[in-house]
């Protein structure tokens, strides 16, 4: 593997990269694996460096995620920053879902479909790619199930990167016009998600892709700090203080776990009062390996071979698994997964109570919502923030069979009359 490649840092409150598994601790730079166990690594931070963030700083930073710099490990100088204009999206107070879910707490939806290529992933991929930059690498490339496609390639023609993005070829035909029209290479594989990512895996070692920074391979744990400021702004946008609950749909689990994290080093860097949160996880009938394992009381999450609408969280073998399963248990929170008519219902239920149109993957997270209030297992006195990480957009034939017009008339009064309407 390429381990250690020698590229410089520049500097950050961030200091070493540690592995989440054995604790073993490497050099800032582009590797993703342990060498002694294979864990997955993840950034470490200099504490004192974060203690030195005030919410004034932030607040006086642009209105995108770039306010949280000090918090991040890239991006410190504003030059080499990529900009998309990322984050700060609507915290919805959702009091007509809340009601109808039984909630007598308020129930929020952080609405990041509001994004430039309308999903969560333009957090990770402004982060990853800013990274690759620093870094040296000259192209951008990623394996994606859809939105991060779309968010890569987007972000590559911003700054003039050539990008290599690959997809199952079986993708919803949105995503893939969404990622075709941005000019980078777009390659469909005949196979899963999961195929695609172990052939990025193999591409990675190659010399041909040595200039190539891999968003969620080589580079993932820059890529995954970006998901840390749906928790951040949360925060922020209730007023620095953390909820008490947050439901998060899981692909890798990898954003559900960064919340967490998110939360974690707010409280340590005193920029929010201590305060307890529990953590949901959601993941759709057609793979739910997280969710499955959590059911069971088992640590093994056992790959599967994903089905169902839910194309966006459609990951069989989900890499950071066992932490979210950590997450959740050590907060004392649950996990729950619903299949396809419920998904349709979830993305139909936040719609007509809030305005929201989500992607099937915010489907899964209102329907595991008001599934977990059935089975008692989140407290509705307690106030909770549900994450959409997708526009409705991007999924439309989910749900386009039942969404159709209520009469087609004569522009007439009469028309209006024999369709009972007048
Ligand atoms: C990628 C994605 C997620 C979550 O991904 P993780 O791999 O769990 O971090 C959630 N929602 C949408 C719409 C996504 O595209
Ligand atoms: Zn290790």
């Amino acid at each position: 593997m390429t381990a250690l490649i020698d590229r410089p840092t520049l500097p950050s409150p961030a200091s070493v990269l540690v592995c989440r598994n054995c604790l073993a601790e490497y050099p800032l730079g582009p590797q993703h694996a342990c060498l002694e166990c294979w864990g997955p690594l993840e950034i470490g931070y200099d504490p004192a460096a974060l203690a030195r963030v005030t919410t004034a700083d932030v607040e006086a930073g642009p209105h995108s995620l770039w306010r949280y710099a000090g918090l991040l490990p890239v991006g410190q100088d504003p030059a080499t920053r990529v900009d998309s204009g990322t984050g700060m999206t609507p915290l919805i107070r959702a009091d007509r879902l809340a009601e109808e879910l039984g909630f007598t707490a308020p129930v929020w939806v952080k609405d990041d479909s509001a994004n430039p290529t309308h999903s969560f992933k333009d957090r990770v991929v402004s982060v990853a790619i800013t990274a690759a930059r620093e870094l040296g690498f000259t192209r951008i490339a990623c394996a994606s199930t859809g939105n991060l496609a779309n968010s890569v390639a987007a972000h590559a023609a911003r700054i003039g990167m050539p990008s290599i993005v690959f997809v199952p070829a079986d993708l919803e035909p949105a995503k893939i016009t969404q990622t075709a029209i941005y000019g980078g290479t777009l390659v469909g594989i005949e196979g899963s998600y999961d195929d695609v990512n172990r052939l990025c895996s193999e591409l990675g070692e190659t010399d041909e892709f040595e200039d190539t920074g891999f968003v969620n391979v080589n580079v993932r744990p820059y890529y995954a700090e970006g998901s840390k400021t749906l928790g951040y702004e949360v925060a922020e946008q209730l007023g620095w203080r953390l909820p008490e609950q947050y439901v998060a749909p899981m692909a890798s689990g990898s954003m559900l776990t960064k919340i967490h994290k998110a939360f974690k080093e707010l409280t340590g860097a005193g920029l929010v009062a201590e305060t307890p949160w529990t953590v949901f996880g959601a993941q759709s009938a057609g793979c739910s390996p997280i969710a499955t394992a959590f059911s069971a009381g088992v640590d093994d999450v056992v790959p599967v071979r994903p089905t169902g609408i839910a194309k966006s969280l459609n990951i069989g073998n989900p890499a950071d698994g066992p932490y979210a399963l950590d997450a959740v248990r050590t907060t004392g929170g649950a996990m729950a997964s619903v299949d396809d008519d419920e998904i349709r219902e979830g993305i139909r239920l936040l719609a007509r109570t809030t305005g929201v149109f989500a992607e099937t993957a915010g489907g899964v997270t209102v329907a595991v919502l008001k599934k977990l209030v059935e089975q008692g297992a989140i407290d509705t006195t307690k106030e909770t923030v549900v994450y959409n990480t997708g526009d409705g957009l991007k999924t439309v034939d989910a749900v386009s069979d039942g969404a159709r017009p209520t009469a087609v008339i004569k522009p007439t009064l009469k028309g209006m009359r024999e369709a009972g309407l007048l």
